[in-house]
């Protein structure tokens, strides 16, 4: 590590696992696990040094956060369906830049139910007539399969993503499923029709239980719909939350903003830690609905969602010159908006945590922030998320006055 600090547990823990990881026998043409020919305690050294790199001009940055145990932390996994010119199923990932579906059955981060079950699907696939789609031919049924487990509830949910509506035996084929797996709690059809890049279409059928699954993080029970976004390190995702909430400072009064918040985690876990009021704000419909329920199931009423672009929702807020006391963002990889930052300016919370996914879109907004208002960067926090991929989270304190 390339900055002198204290070590925490579970780095040390870390440090004692030396063994190079790069032994996947896939790992050339999948391209997800870049890091993978380094050793967890080198990908950690690496990830530090690129936080530093990219962060060092705003303050120290804390030492990584690493998994004790960086292995089967994927809480979803999805496969890609493909029959090839001999006629026999494969399932897997796409090979990195192109659609060449490369045949995988297990993986070193993925959960390892999740993958049994997806090789589950695929053989069964021959006995019940189903084809899997041809993206060339539009032609076929079976597109993909999606697993998401509750690490904590053990709860699973199947998803089958076919090209269209009609499932012959579709009642056989899930109790098929069921008996071999009686771990999953639900089984829900997807219909994509589309020609797209995209996993899920917008159609959904129940096959089997409620239509979603539940996780439980930091004490609050969360409900988790086939399209929502979910983290999907759930073990990386407490002390990711926990950094989030310390950084915030909660005394119990504060109103409080959860700009970009999925499923309402962030926000939730803010109202359990005494935040007076919680507003929520989010793009995506479905995450929206579990939000409003997630709420609910955890006896919360000083919490409200609203579905909307988190930058013009900020606009509108600023606009009626309300002052949320603490802010948190937690925007995809392209990072948050003009309008975004320009309200939060406006707005001038005391405090702000930012929660990113790409060092670089952090960076260019931490310098927008930095040059256009007092705002000063008191704390870097970065958290090994996704061991094995190049990929790292960081969490970010903002405030005005030391
Ligand atoms: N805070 C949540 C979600 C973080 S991922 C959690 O920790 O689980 C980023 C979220 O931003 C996704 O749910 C995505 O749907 C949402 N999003 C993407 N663009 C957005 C926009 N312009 N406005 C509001 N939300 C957006």
């Amino acid at each position: 590590m390339s900055q002198t600090g204290k070590n925490t547990n579970r780095q040390r823990a870390a440090a004692s696992n030396k063994a190079k990881c790069g032994s996947c026998p896939v790992h050339k043409k999948c391209g997800g696990c870049q890091l993978q020919n380094l050793s967890y305690p080198e990908q950690l050294s690496f990830k530090q040094s690129k936080v530093i790199r990219l962060l060092k001009d705003f303050g120290k940055v804390e030492p990584i956060i690493g998994m004790e145990n960086p292995y089967h932390y994927r809480n979803k996994v999805q496969a890609a369906f493909y029959t090839n010119r001999q006629g026999k199923i494969i399932s897997g990932v796409y090979q990195s830049g192109t659609h060449h579906v490369v045949g995988v059955d297990s993986c070193q981060i993925e959960d390892e139910l999740a993958d049994k079950i997806i090789v589950a699907v695929r053989k069964l696939l021959p006995s019940f007539r189903l084809t899997t789609y041809n993206e060339d031919t539009r032609k076929g049924f079976l597109r993909h399969v999606l697993v998401k487990r509750g690490f904590a509830t053990d709860e699973v949910m199947l998803v089958l993503v076919t090209a269209t509506p009609v499932f012959p035996s579709k009642n056989n084929f899930v109790k098929a499923i069921l008996e071999r797996f009686p771990q999953i709690t639900t089984v829900i059809q997807n219909i994509n029709p589309h020609k797209t890049n995209l996993v899920l279409g917008d159609r959904q059928v129940v096959l089997y239980g409620k239509g979603y699954i539940e996780d439980v993080l930091c004490g609050c029970r969360f409900r988790i719909s086939p399209k929502s976004f979910y983290q999907i390190n759930p073990v990386q995702t407490e002390v990711l939350y926990g950094k989030a909430i310390e950084f915030a400072q909660l005394k119990g009064d504060e109103t409080v903003l959860d700009t970009y918040c999925g499923i309402g985690t962030i926000g939730i876990i803010a109202a359990k830690h005494g935040a007076g009021n919680v507003v929520g704000v989010e793009l995506n419909g479905d995450a929206v609905r579990d939000a409003v329920q997630n709420a609910k199931a955890n006896s919360l009423t000083n919490i409200r969602f609203f579905k909307g672009d988190a930058g013009e929702f900020m606009r509108d807020v600023a606009k009626e010159d309300e002052r949320p006391d603490v802010v948190f963002m937690d925007p995809p990889r392209a990072g948050s908006t003009e309008t975004f930052l320009s309200s939060l300016i406006k707005m001038s919370p005391k405090t702000v945590v930012y929660v990113s996914c790409s060092p670089e879109t952090l960076r260019r907004d931490l310098q927008y922030l930095i040059k256009n208002s007092e705002y000063k960067v008191r704390k870097i926090q970065p958290v090994d998320m996704f061991p094995h991929t190049a990929h790292v989270e960081c969490v970010v304190l903002l405030t005005k006055e030391r």
